[in-house]
């Protein structure tokens, strides 16, 4: 099987020959260099990112530690946004609890201790429940992202393109916009062909 170096190689190659098909094709359908630069942008780096969604089900990936430490940033931001937020009420209920008061920088500490052990817990809690939903490897969950993609890609299609089929072909914006979400879902795609699990 291939490795996650291996994955991400294949689909920054052919995701890049992708793109320079489809950046070539939107430069002579609408003559825009700048939309087509950016178009074959997105197929450089967005496919590295869709390739590593499908194992991210696998304990043992790095896929999955890219995972969990991105949910571990947005847990951790998110409740130290809310604690911000709530930061008056939850000094005086410190304060009432101790039985003290606290100047400016006493409550900067209260509240930095409470977003670390936010970020312990979110450290100890999120892999367990991450490895929950998704406990084995090339279960349901390696192929999902493919039928997400797809029918987001679908969904996007029938909204802008379906109406104008008859009639002429989408603007430049609803081009490049279609080009710049199939980027990842070819990521989604490569990665699949290579396990095999295409065919
Ligand atoms: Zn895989």
């Amino acid at each position: 099987m291939p490795g996650n170096e291996e994955h991400r190689r294949g689909a920054v190659i052919t995701g890049g020959v992708v793109g320079i098909i489809a950046a070539a094709g939107l430069f002579h359908l609408y003559g825009n260099a700048l939309a087509s630069v950016g178009v074959l942008t997105a197929f450089f780096i967005l496919p590295a990112i869709g390739t590593d969604l499908p194992d991210t089900d696998s304990h043992s990936s790095l896929p999955r530690k890219r995972l969990n430490h991105l949910l571990i940033g947005v847990c951790t931001l998110g409740g130290a946004v809310v604690i911000y937020r709530f930061r008056e009420t939850l000094i005086s209920a410190v304060s009432s609890w101790t039985q003290s008061t606290y100047v400016a920088y006493q409550e900067y500490i209260i509240i930095g201790a409470i977003v670390f052990t936010l970020f312990l817990a979110a450290k100890a809690g999120v892999p367990k429940a991450v490895q929950a939903v998704m406990p084995a490897h090339r279960g349901p969950m390696h192929s999902a992202p493919l039928w997400i993609g797809t029918f987001a890609v679908l969904g996007v299609a029938g909204i802008y393109y379906i109406p104008f089929l008859s009639i002429q072909s989408p603007g430049l914006p609803e081009a490049v916009f279609g080009a710049v979400l199939v980027a990842p879902l070819w990521g989604v795609i490569d990665h699949l062909g290579r396990d095999g699990e295409l065919t």
